[in-house]
C-alpha cells in the first residue's frame, strides 16, 4: 500500500510541466480568424491563415493593411472606444465585414494585450429572437431553481442538470480543487451507459498551473472540435520576429497537444470548461464533454458565463454557510469553555476537566496538555513517551504558534508507530519558554481514494540524446485506479485551527489578568504585613514599659516586704518575677522580628566562609566552659553571595545554635556546606525546588534529636516550640521564624529535613546575585 503524498514526481518536472507557456502560442483553432492589430493605428500585424475562408481576403491582402480596409469608419469607432475602455476585459460586437462577395456578419471579441489588441471573428450565428427569448427565459428559470436550494451537494447536482439543458453537452462534470490542488468530481450527469466520473480524483498535474491561472480570471473556454487542425497565425514582414502571442485570453487559441491528447483518451472531441472562481481563487471548473464536434453559439457561451458566476456565488456563500454554522457551534463550546476556565481556581484542572471539552474545542479525539515536564493525557492518544517526544520534536522544528498536520508522519517519521492514535495532530503552543503546549490528536482514518487512472501513468520516461528523462504525459486510461491512503487523519478545518488560535489568546488574557489579580492582592498584602509589623513593634514597644514596673515593683516587694510575707507569698513572687522576666524575652523577640519586616536591606558582596566563622567563633565563646565544644566542619568552600551580611549571620547564628541545642549526644557534629541544584536532585527530589532553580543551596546539618515529619512546618511559626519550656536550654520559638523570614526577603526559601532520633537538615536557597 503506498501514501498519494509520496508520489515521486520530482519537483523540477513539476515546475517545468507547471510553467510550459501554454497560452504563448501562434495556433488557432479553425472555426474563426483571428486578427493581431497594432495597438495605435489598428494595422493588421498577423492573421491567421484561414483568412480567405471566412473574409475572401488571404493573409497577404490583409497583413500590413489599416483595419479600415474590411470594417466600415462607424464600426471602426466602435472598436476605438472598446479599446480605450478595454482593461482586462474583453468586449463583444456583432461586425460587418467587407468581403469580395459583400459584406458579412461577424460575432467579435476583441481584447488588449498589450502592446497589441486581439480580434477574434467567428461568422455570426444568425439566432432568432425565439432562440434568444427562450436562452433568456431558460437562464431566467435556472437561476430560480438554483437559487431555491440550500444545501450544497444537491445545489451543484441541479448546477449540472442546468448547465446540461442550457448547453445539451453530453456529460457536465463539477470538480472542486483541495489543497493540493487535485481535484475530484464532485457532481455529474452523463448519458446512462457511461462510465461514471463521480468521487474519482484528479491529480494537480492534469491541468498545469498556468492554466488554472487563465480560469482563476473566471473564463470560460469553449472548443467546438479537438479533431480539427489548428491554423497559424502568419506576420506582416517586418513583425515576422515578434514572436509568439500572448493568447490566454483568446477564445480561438489552439488546444496544447497534450490537452488534445488528453481528452481524446477520454473520447472527448468537443468541450467547454466555466471556471467557479470563490474569494479570488479558484474553487473547482464545470467541465462539459461531447464525443463529437459541437459549436456554441455566442449568446450560449454568454449564458453559460452568467449561469457559471451565478453558481461561483452561490457556491462561496453556500460554503460560507456551512463554515458559519461550524464556527459558531465551534465558538459557543469555546465561549463556555474559556468562562469556565476564567472562574476557576484551578486553571491546568479546568482545562482538562470535564475531558470531552477540551477535545470538542477542535474536534479531536484525544488531547495533551503539557506544561513542562507534567503531561496530562485525555481521550485516545498516543502513550505518554511518544507524546513528550512528539513535544521535544515540536519544540526545536516549529516556531510558530499553531502547527496542524492530518499526516505527522510526513513530518516526523516516529509518527507512523502510533498512527492510530496519531496520525492528525493539532499543536498550539503557548509558552515555548515555559513549555506549555496543547496537542490534540486524530486517529488514522484509512480510506481509499478512486484516482480517474493511476497518477503515475502521466509520469512517463522517454529518451532524448541518449538520456532517460521523466516526463508528465497524459494518460490512456481513465478507468478507476484504487490507492489506499494510511497513516493520514481526517483533515483540521479552517474553523478549528482559528478555535485552537483564539484558545491561545484566550489563555494568555486570562494569565494576564490573574497575574495582575496576584500582583494587586500582593500589594494589599504586603501593605497588611507593613500594618501588622509596625502594631506589632508598637505594641511590644509599649508593653515593655508595664511589664518593667511588674518586675521592679516584685522584686521590692519581695525585698522590703520579705519579713511580712510566708514562704508561699515569697515563692510566688519569685514566679512572677520570672516571667515577667520571660514575658520582656518573647517581647524583645517580637521587636526583633517586627522590625526585621520593616527595615531596609543592606546589600553587601559577602564572603559566607568568613561570615560563618564569624558566627561559630561567637557561639563557641558563649559555651566557653561547657565541655565538649561541637563539632563543626565545612567540607568545602562556601560561596561569596549578595545579601545583607547582619541578616544572614543571625540566619546562620539561629541554625547552628539549633544544632548544638537539640542533641542528646555528648558532642554535637554539624557539617555547614553548599550543593548545585544537582548535587541536591542526586539525594532528594526536584520537586522541592522551582524549576528553572540555579542558584546555591546552603544546608546545616547536626546528629541531634531529629524533628517528626509532621512538625516539619509547624516549627517555622512564631513562638512554636517543640518542648517544655525550659528543655534544651529554652528558647523563644522565633528563631526559625525569624531565618525564613531573612532568607525570604531575600528572594530564597528555606526548609527542613529530619530524622527522627538520627538528625536534622536545614536548607536554604540563596542567589549569588539579587538579580539572578
Ligand atoms: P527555639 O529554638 O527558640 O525554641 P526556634 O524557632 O529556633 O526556637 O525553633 C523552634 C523549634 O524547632 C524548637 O523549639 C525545636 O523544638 C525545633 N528545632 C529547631 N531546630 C532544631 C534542630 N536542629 N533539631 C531538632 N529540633 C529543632
Amino acid at each position: 500500500m503506498n501514501s498519494v503524498r509520496h508520489t515521486p514526481v520530482p519537483d523540477q518536472v513539476l515546475q517545468e510541466h507547471d510553467e510550459n507557456p501554454v497560452h504563448l502560442t501562434d495556433l488557432v483553432q479553425p472555426h474563426g480568424v483571428v486578427l493581431v492589430l497594432e495597438k495605435s493605428d489598428l494595422t493588421i500585424l498577423k492573421v491567421s491563415q484561414n483568412s480567405h475562408d471566412f473574409l475572401g481576403r488571404s493573409p497577404q491582402h490583409l497583413l500590413g493593411q489599416a483595419l479600415s480596409v474590411i470594417i466600415e469608419s462607424d464600426f471602426i469607432d466602435s472598436i476605438q472606444h472598446c479599446v480605450n475602455q478595454a482593461g482586462d476585459r474583453s468586449h463583444y460586437l456583432h461586425l460587418p465585414i467587407a468581403t469580395p462577395d459583400g459584406p458579412a456578419g461577424f460575432d467579435a471579441s476583441l481584447h488588449v494585450t498589450d502592446p497589441y489588441i486581439i480580434l477574434e471573428l467567428e461568422p455570426a450565428h444568425q439566432q432568432t429572437v425565439d432562440e434568444l427569448m427562450g436562452t433568456q427565459h431558460s437562464v431566467a428559470q435556472s437561476i430560480a431553481t438554483l437559487r431555491s436550494i440550500s444545501d450544497l451537494k444537491t445545489f451543484l447536482q441541479a448546477a449540472v442538470e442546468e448547465i446540461q439543458a442550457l448547453t445539451g453537452y453530453d456529460r457536465v462534470m463539477i470538480y472542486q480543487f483541495d489543497e493540493q490542488q487535485a481535484g475530484s468530481v464532485v457532481a455529474e450527469i452523463k448519458p446512462e451507459q457511461e462510465v461514471s466520473y463521480l468521487g474519482l480524483r484528479y491529480p494537480a498535474t492534469d491541468i498545469p498551473k498556468i492554466v488554472r491561472d487563465f480560469y482563476q480570471q473566471g473564463m470560460v473556454r469553449s472548443v467546438p472540435d479537438l479533431t480539427a487542425s489548428l491554423v497559424e497565425l502568419v506576420a506582416v514582414q517586418e513583425h515576422e520576429d515578434i514572436g509568439p502571442m500572448d493568447l490566454s485570453r483568446a477564445l480561438l487559441r489552439g488546444v496544447d497537444p497534450c490537452c488534445v491528447e488528453y481528452h481524446q483518451n477520454m473520447g472527448v472531441v468537443a468541450f467547454l470548461v466555466i471556471a467557479l472562481v470563490r474569494h479570488d481563487t479558484l474553487w473547482g471548473l464545470i467541465s462539459c464533454h461531447h464525443p463529437v464536434a459541437k459549436t456554441l453559439p455566442p449568446y450560449i457561451r454568454s449564458a453559460c458565463e452568467v449561469l457559471g458566476q451565478l453558481i461561483a456565488a452561490e457556491v462561496t456563500s453556500k460554503v460560507h454557510e456551512d463554515e458559519l454554522s461550524y464556527l459558531s457551534k465551534l465558538k459557543s463550546i469555546q465561549s463556555e469553555f474559556v468562562s469556565s476556565i476564567a472562574a476557576a481556581q484551578d486553571f491546568k484542572q479546568a482545562l482538562i476537566h470535564p475531558q470531552p471539552r477540551l477535545l470538542d474545542l477542535v474536534k479531536a479525539q484525544g488531547a495533551a496538555v503539557c506544561m513542562d515536564q507534567d503531561v496530562t493525557l485525555i481521550g485516545s492518544t498516543p502513550t505518554l513517551d511518544q507524546v513528550h517526544a512528539v513535544i521535544d520534536w515540536s519544540l526545536t522544528e516549529n516556531s510558530g504558534s499553531l502547527f496542524h498536520t492530518d499526516c505527522l508522519s510526513s513530518h516526523y517519521s516516529t509518527a507512523v508507530d502510533f498512527k492510530e492514535n496519531g496520525s492528525g495532530v493539532l499543536i498550539l503552543t503557548i509558552s515555548q519558554l515555559r513549555r506549555y503546549l496543547i496537542l490534540w490528536f486524530r486517529p488514522e482514518v484509512i480510506r481509499t481514494v478512486n484516482w480517474a487512472g493511476n497518477p503515475q501513468a502521466s509520469i512517463q520516461m522517454i529518451e532524448e540524446d541518449d538520456e532517460q528523462q521523466m516526463v508528465l504525459c497524459p494518460r490512456n486510461s481513465f478507468e478507476k485506479w484504487q490507492e489506499t491512503v494510511e497513516a493520514t487523519s481526517r483533515p483540521w478545518k479552517d474553523a478549528e485551527l482559528e478555535n485552537a488560535l483564539d484558545l491561545k489568546n484566550a489563555i494568555v488574557g486570562i494569565v494576564l489578568n490573574k497575574a495582575d489579580e496576584l500582583a494587586q492582592i500582593n500589594l494589599a498584602l504586603a501593605d497588611r504585613n507593613r500594618e501588622l509589623d509596625s502594631f506589632a513593634y508598637a505594641a511590644s514597644h509599649d508593653l515593655k514599659e508595664p511589664l518593667r514596673g511588674i518586675t521592679n515593683f516584685a522584686n521590692i516587694i519581695v525585698r522590703r516586704y520579705a519579713d511580712t510575707l510566708d514562704e508561699a507569698g515569697v515563692q510566688r513572687l519569685q514566679t512572677l518575677v520570672r516571667l515577667a522576666q520571660r514575658m520582656d524575652l518573647l517581647i524583645d523577640a517580637l521587636l526583633k522580628f517586627s522590625r526585621l519586616g520593616q527595615a531596609e536591606l543592606n546589600y553587601e558582596q559577602t564572603d559566607l566562609n568568613g561570615l560563618v566563622q564569624n558566627v561559630i567563633s561567637v557561639i563557641k565563646t558563649g559555651r566557653e566552659g561547657k565541655s565538649p565544644p561541637p563539632q563543626i566542619d565545612i567540607p568545602n568552600a562556601l560561596p561569596t553571595v549578595d545579601c545583607d551580611p547582619v541578616l544572614f549571620a543571625e540566619v546562620f547564628s539561629n541554625l547552628i545554635n539549633n544544632a548544638v541545642k537539640y542533641t542528646n549526644e555528648p558532642q554535637a557534629v554539624i557539617e555547614i556546606g553548599c550543593y548545585s541544584p544537582e548535587q541536591y536532585g542526586e539525594q532528594h527530589p526536584r520537586d522541592d525546588l522551582p524549576p528553572d532553580f540555579s542558584s546555591p543551596i546552603v544546608y546545616v546539618r547536626d546528629n541531634g534529636i531529629g524533628i517528626r515529619e509532621r512538625h516539619f512546618d509547624k516549627i517555622f511559626r512564631l513562638f512554636k516550640r517543640l518542648h517544655e519550656r525550659d528543655r534544651y536550654g529554652g528558647g523563644s520559638g522565633v528563631g526559625l521564624t525569624i531565618a525564613q523570614r531573612i532568607i525570604e526577603r531575600h528572594g530564597g526559601q528555606i526548609w527542613v529535613k529530619s530524622t527522627y532520633g538520627e538528625g536534622t537538615t536545614f536548607f536554604f536557597t540563596i542567589r549569588y546575585n539579587r538579580f539572578s
